[in-house]
């Protein structure tokens, strides 16, 4: 089958031929250890500084704040599994340095919301089962986290609080959240504070001093970078207990022979894109806006409803419950007609369960079975609005066997 339109970018994104091509000759030519002393080692050892250079940059942060990673996955459970059981972490982010963590296990509390991806919903589920209670904030129905909940859990038992981890941007309904609002309610607490940043690195605007976080974790491969690499900015001063022991690598914070190329082509990717925000923002918030305007007039009123607050969206993210129609039918149909969309979450899709984040936002378990999630990226054309519009109001006759708005 033949692609007509790719609208999976949350899921993930091609790879930046600026990436692929500056990454090549670490994967062919140099391909010494940056770990070597020689000069083979040493060209490594500089590409691989370089690309933490400018991954820094582009976010805000020092080059030193910046640890590799296999993704957000692997950065999301290892904090939320260490500092979450870790009490001392208050205090050593009070006094500004590192500290060696004298851990008090399996006590205290973590925050977070119920819009997070399952990697952090699943790694709670694990803090539960250790004895650390879980506070969970909810949402209003246009997918926002609520900040007076924050500020009451904190009122309440700040002193506490382990770890408040909320996503910066959802990745099923891509509404954005008050994260440096909260983080600078939490600061005043001196809790420490995550965000998942998957979806919005290298997407909007961002800047991890702004954001008043102290860890904040991305994925290379949603911003057109190579599957299997991310990075966590971890806010100088800030501890963290290593996620593998072993050689001095990453400051020995992830011990392995690290991945030099896949390193370069996530600094390029990410560069290339955060050079190019306004205009991929300027061409997937028009895509999405016309999906809306056509499908408005293509269906009958009432067939579909929008997810999510539009103007706190990521520009190219649309979620969209349809009435009556399960979603998983829909993006069957769509895929045979040539284009690639999601049913929520790529993680948790093939499950037959409603989504927990439409669940969260106040859908039944029915319409949480009925959304479709369409979204795009730079490589998106404008054409592609009519054709998934059209593609999308064809599935949906057909499946609900409901006739035409005209
Ligand atoms: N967090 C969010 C918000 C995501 O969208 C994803 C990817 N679906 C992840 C974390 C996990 O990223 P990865 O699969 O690259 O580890």
């Amino acid at each position: 089958m033949q692609i007509r339109v790719y609208a999976d970018a949350a899921a993930t994104t091609r790879l930046s031929q600026t990436a692929l091509e500056k990454a090549l000759p670490f994967l062919r030519d140099s391909f010494g250890n940056p770990s070597s002393q020689h000069s083979a080692g040493v060209a490594a050892k500089r590409a691989l500084e370089e690309a933490r250079g400018m991954i820094a940059e582009a976010i805000g942060a020092a080059a030193d704040e910046i640890v590799f990673t296999s993704g957000a996955s692997e950065a999301n459970a290892w904090i939320l599994t260490t500092v979450g059981r870790e009490r001392a972490n208050a205090a050593n982010l009070a006094a500004q340095e590192v500290a060696a963590p004298s851990c008090k296990l399996g006590a205290g509390r973590v925050v977070t919301s119920t819009l997070e991806h399952s990697s952090i919903r699943r790694s709670c589920e694990a803090l539960k089962r250790q004895g650390v209670a879980v506070d969970c904030l909810p949402s209003n129905r246009d997918g926002v986290v609520s900040l007076d909940a924050l500020q009451q859990i904190l009122d309440a038992n700040a002193a506490d609080i382990n770890l408040t981890s909320i996503t910066l941007a959802n990745n099923e309904i891509g509404t954005i959240q008050p994260i440096a609002e909260s983080g600078a309610l939490l600061r005043r607490f001196g809790v420490p504070f995550h965000t998942d940043a998957t979806q919005a690195v290298g997407h909007i605007p961002l800047d991890v001093r702004a954001l008043n976080v102290d860890f904040l974790t991305a994925s290379a491969h949603k911003f057109n970078g190579p599957k299997g690499v991310g990075f966590l900015y971890l806010r100088r001063g800030v501890s963290l207990p290593s996620l593998i022991l072993g050689g001095e690598q990453e400051r020995g914070l992830r011990a392995g022979t690290e991945n030099v190329a896949g390193a370069v082509a996530t600094a390029w990717a990410l560069a290339e894109n955060v050079a190019r925000l306004e205009t991929s923002a300027a061409l997937t918030r028009r895509i999405t806006a016309e999906i809306v305007d056509r499908l408005r007039t293509l269906l009958p009123p009432g067939s579909f409803a929008v997810v999510g607050d539009e103007s706190r969206r990521l520009p190219g993210t649309l979620n969209l419950v349809f009435q009556g129609v399960k979603g998983d039918a829909l993006v069957r149909l769509l895929d045979l007609k040539g284009v690639c969309a999601s049913t929520g979450s790529a993680c948790s899709s093939g499950a037959a369960e409603p989504s927990p984040i439409l669940l969260a936002l106040g859908f039944s378990p029915e319409d949480a079975k009925s959304s479709v999630r369409l979204s795009f990226d730079r490589d998106n054309s404008p054409d592609d609005a009519a054709v998934v519009a059209e593609t999308l109001a064809f599935a949906y006759r057909k499946i609900s066997g409901r006739a035409s708005a005209t």
